[in-house]
């Protein structure tokens, strides 16, 4: 039997990394391309679906090179994602867009969407490629990862830095350019970061925190992909519900439908037109979450808590505001409130972060502080500059 060769160097995947990305710095540390590594070490030379569903023999022989598990490996391709984020990745279901975005409701009521069926549709899947991630992500060049859900227009910003997502060129583990070389990164509102947390968490997680309750990430998706359906409905269908639809397209600051006049599938639309998409999405779910729209769509009551009504006690009015009032109740709001701050203001980042790291001396521990502030979705240049007194 031959032998099983280990690669003596490769990097750990990051988090949601894609196949390709990864195989790519693996790669650059044989000063190589990643094609080159797949041909020459592995005999697979003619491998075009990396990130989607490659060969079970390639991910076999990439799991004996570098010891990572099979499910692993597979999880950073869209196979991996199946059926959570996507039904199938085959395109010759005929019901599958129905089945995917016009199940569930959220701004409009069922009666008002006409249901669309198309042939060879995936979820999620662009009809171009997608060249999008987060500059500070790729800032250390030994370490860019480029993240599997940037390749689908599924998410606007970074996870980590709160960031808008910027188009690049070129390939992880080798010289990645800025198309736009002067921008500096841009932080993304407070809706859209909010909107890609959960994203993220239903990529990480499987499941996400909604203030109602917490849904399997299956759903999520299938939500999110109704909501930019909804939005793409032209107004002559929405009935009453045409005011709700153009008030988050004002909100949002673009034009209605982002500009479309004819129906077309969210997956094939332009990318710039996507994006805009995904920012009224954003918007819709902040305007029905802070109240300020009542959509009738069924499950448009997930984003509101659970209503207090119907719950009576026997004290009277006078003894009831005799309650004691429930402190830390009221500080863990308060807490909740300045981290939601935090996450765009980088004074109420360093106050917070004054506050938490007081009596912390040791760099270890402030290094912990960092990242749990980071996992918070608050970005962590906010915090470059403070140093510990
Ligand atoms: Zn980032």
């Amino acid at each position: 039997m031959k032998p099983v060769l280990r690669w003596p160097l490769h990097p750990a995947p990051k988090e949601g990394e894609a196949l390709s990305s990864w195989l790519h710095r693996v790669a650059a540390c044989y000063q190589m391309d990643g094609r080159d590594l797949l041909e020459n070490d592995l005999g697979h030379g003619q491998v075009n679906d990396l990130d989607s569903a490659p060969p079970l023999s390639l991910l076999t022989a990439l799991s004996q090179r570098s010891g990572i598990e099979l499910d692993r490996l597979r999880g950073m391709t869209l196979a991996g994602w199946v059926p959570w984020l996507l039904d199938s990745l085959d395109d010759r279901l005929s019901s599958a867009l129905e089945t995917y975005a016009f199940q569930f409701s959220v701004l409009l009521p069922k009666r008002n969407r006409k249901t669309r069926s198309i042939t060879s549709w995936r979820a999620w899947l662009p009809g171009q490629s997608i060249h999008r991630a987060c500059p500070f992500c790729l800032n250390d060049p030994a370490n860019q990862a480029v993240l599997l859900a940037w390749k689908l227009p599924l998410m606007l910003s970074c996870p980590l830095h709160g960031c808008w997502l910027e188009s690049y060129w070129g390939v992880p583990g080798r010289f990645l350019g800025w198309e736009n070389t002067d921008a500096a990164p841009r932080m993304a509102s407070a809706a859209i970061a909010a909107m890609d947390r959960r994203t993220w968490q239903a990529l990480t997680m499987g499941y996400v925190e909604l203030p109602r309750r917490r849904i399997h990430a299956g759903l999520w998706f299938r939500l999110l992909r109704t909501l930019l359906d909804e939005l793409n409905t032209p107004l002559s269908q929405c009935g009453t519900c045409a005011g709700k639809i153009r008030s988050v397209w004002e909100r949002c600051g673009h034009p209605l439908r982002a500009g479309q006049s004819l129906w077309r599938p969210y997956e094939i639309l332009d990318p710039v037109v996507q994006l805009q998409m995904l920012e009224a999405a954003a918007t819709a779910i902040d305007l029905i979450e802070s109240k300020v729209l009542s959509p009738r769509g069924e499950q448009a009551a997930l984003f509101l808590a659970e209503p207090q009504t119907g719950f009576t006690n026997s004290l009277t009015a006078v003894e009831r505001k005799k309650e004691p009032i429930n402190y830390w109740q009221q500080a863990v709001q308060a807490i909740n409130e300045a981290v939601a701050e935090a996450r765009h203001n980088p004074e109420t980042a360093r106050s917070l972060f004054a506050l938490a790291s007081y009596g912390r001396r040791n760099p270890e521990s402030l290094e912990r502080l960092r990242v749990t502030f980071a996992k918070e979705g608050i970005p962590s240049e906010f915090l470059s500059h403070y140093q510990p007194d």
